[in-house]
């Protein structure tokens, strides 16, 4: 086993954080899970073959969060320099939606119609943009999302939790 040199464990970090980053959410296949803010750290071994992913849940209990590990677990593995990862779920910093990508949000809007829930509780429709949006049952479709209804524009919008 070779020490890799300082630089290349940085360049290693670097590929393994790409690989990571191409892991798209399993309820939302067109965002990142790094778009969504569920990586907090990325680590690899001074001697470049054991890679360390910190993530962070969006919803503790959410069934995604196995397939999510699988996927990164795979994805690292693809390098041919890491020989081993390991896929951790962090107790903190806690999860909000402030940690969601200008991307991510676009993406969740104009594809998933998915609207976020403000800090002061508020939501904006992501159809038309309006405030009047009521939240109507706590069963979503998921345990990580639930279903509103915008009153301007009379469309369904899912709110991610
Ligand atoms: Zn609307």
């Amino acid at each position: 086993m070779s020490i890799l040199s300082s630089v290349s464990v940085e360049s290693l970090v670097q590929s393994v954080a790409d690989a990571v980053a191409s892991v798209h959410d399993p309820e939302y296949p067109d965002v990142s899970i790094a778009d969504l803010g569920l990586v907090e750290s990325v680590t690899v071994s001074e001697s470049g073959d054991v890679a360390t992913i910190g993530l962070i849940p969006t919803f503790s209990g959410c069934p995604a969060l196995d397939m999510i590990a699988t996927d990164v677990e795979a994805a690292v593995l693809a390098l041919t320099e890491v020989q081993q990862c390991n896929v951790e779920w962090l107790p903190g910093p806690v999860w909000t939606n402030e940690r969601l990508t200008d991307r991510a949000r676009t993406t969740l809007a104009d594809e998933f119609t998915v609207v976020l829930r403000r800090k002061d509780g508020g939501l904006r429709c992501p159809i038309c943009g309006s405030d009047a949006v009521v939240d109507q049952s706590l069963a979503g479709p998921t345990r990580c999302r639930s279903v509103a209804w915008c009153d301007s524009c009379r469309n369904p919008v899912e709110v991610m939790r």
